[in-house]
Parts: structure tokens; sequence; C-alpha cells
């Protein structure tokens, strides 16, 4: 019997695979510190947050004839060693697509979690530099972060199955052309084969001070969707905003 620290269960998305009916596991705890992060309770390990056994979260999944597919996410899924085993018992014991969110921080379990999953979404939160320490929220740390980060996409690199990157446009920190440039430089060269840029929203922020922020415009997230794409010529572009859902980018 292994138990995780789990949050809850979503029993149908549409939005979290694409194209697909997927359940969405939350689980607990992070390393990162994003002041603009919306998963307050699932970072600090709040309210909701218990240990449960895995056989209890595969129960509730059989029991659920509507799905095509589960996403684990979190909080950083990769963070527990047991989130393998949740992994490899999905695989075994359901028919069902898997895929995880994760921020590539941990390219050791990674590299464990890989052979299980049919599609995978990370955050490329920023170009690979003291940025992403300061959107990870934590600056000091940027050099071991980026070290990680690399080490990931490089395993990623000769993973060649359909996976997703992700940029949450927040302004002051992640806004401008030249990061999305940048960024798309490395989606390229990790051969992503969708980009999504998220609208940053002040609702619930890990940093309070965040919530007096106002989200990006519908046209800047435009505009950097463009900058994204001109570089990214091969790959699907999509932008999501609170106003219109998510758009394809041409
Ligand atoms: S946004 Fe940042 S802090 Fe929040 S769950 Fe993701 S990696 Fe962790």
């Amino acid at each position: 019997m292994t138990r995780i620290n789990f949050a809850g269960i979503v029993d149908h998305s549409t939005l979290d695979y694409p194209g697909k009916s997927a359940a969405v596991l939350y689980l607990c705890g992070c390393p990162f510190r994003c002041p603009w992060c919306q998963n307050r309770e699932l970072v600090l390990e709040e309210e909701n947050c218990k240990l449960i056994e895995i056989d209890e979260i595969l129960k509730q999944l059989k029991e659920n004839f509507l799905l095509d597919a589960v996403c684990v996410t979190g909080g950083e899924p990769l963070l527990q060693e047991e989130t393998i085993e949740l992994l490899k018992r999905i695989k075994s014991g359901t028919k069902l697509l898997l895929k995880i969110d994760t921020n590539c921080y941990f390219p050791d379990m990674l590299e464990k979690a890989i052979p299980y999953l049919d599609f995978f979404t990370t955050d490329i939160k920023a170009p690979l530099d003291e940025r992403y320490g300061r959107v990870a929220g934590l600056p000091e740390h940027w050099e071991e972060i980026v070290v990680r980060v690399r080490k990931s996409l490089s395993m990623l690199k000769e993973w060649n199955q359909d996976k997703e990157a992700r940029t949450t446009i927040v302004p002051g920190l992640i806004d401008s052309m030249g990061d999305i440039e940048e960024i798309a430089k490395v989606i390229n060269d990790t051969g992503f084969s969708l980009y999504t840029l998220q609208q940053f929203r002040a609702e619930r922020t890990l940093n309070p001070e965040y919530e007096k922020i106002k989200s990006p415009s519908v046209e800047l997230m435009h505009e950097l969707g463009e900058a994204a794409k001109k570089h990214l010529p091969d790959v699907k572009v999509q932008i999501v905003t609170e106003k219109n859902g998510f758009e394809e980018i041409h």
C-alpha cells in the first residue's frame, strides 16, 4: 500500500488533455514559489492536502466510464517519489492515456516517469537565465534551476511524441517580445509540438501583491503569440485568455 500527498480529483475536463475527456489529479507540494501562482493551497500543502492510498485514486478512475485520459498535475507532481508508482499503476490498471504537467525541476524523476506517459506539458517560464529564478520566486537559486530545467529539456528532446510547453505572461516579469522570442528558441530546440501562452490572472495569487497587478490585455497576448509563431512555423501556437478562451495563432 502506497500513499501519496493528494488534494483531489476533477472528474471531467476537456481543457487539460488536447482533444480528450480527462480526469485531473491534483498532487501537493512544489519546490518553486512563483509569486503569480494560483495554486497556493497545493504549493503550501494547505487545506485539502492529505495522504491517500493510490488504490483509492485508481478505484475512482475505474468508476468513471466517460474518460479517455488522466492528467496528473499539482503543485509539482514529480516532487513525490510515490508519483512514479501512481503513474505505473494508472498505466497498468487502466486503458487511459496519461499526461503530467511538470516544471522540469526534477530531471531524475522525469526520466523514471517518461516510460508511462503519452503526453507531456511543461512550463518554460522564462528564458534560461536569471529571469527563470525571478519568475519561479527563487531568484537566488536561478543557476541551479536552469541547470535542472536544461537537463529535463535535453531528455524531452529525445522523446519523439507530442509535447506541450506553456508560458504564463505576467506583467513586469515575463511580458516582452524579447522574452517570448528567446523562449521560442528553446521550444524549437526541444521539439515541442504545441506552445501555449497563458494570460496571468490576478486571483488568489501565492504572493498577495500580485492580486493588485492587471492581467495582460488580449491584444498583448495576441502580439506575443504572433511573435512566438514567427519563430515556430511548424508548432501549433495558441493563447488562452479569460475573455476568449483558447485561440490558435496562425
Ligand atoms: S506555478 Fe510555480 S509555484 Fe505554482 S505550482 Fe507551478 S511551479 Fe509551483
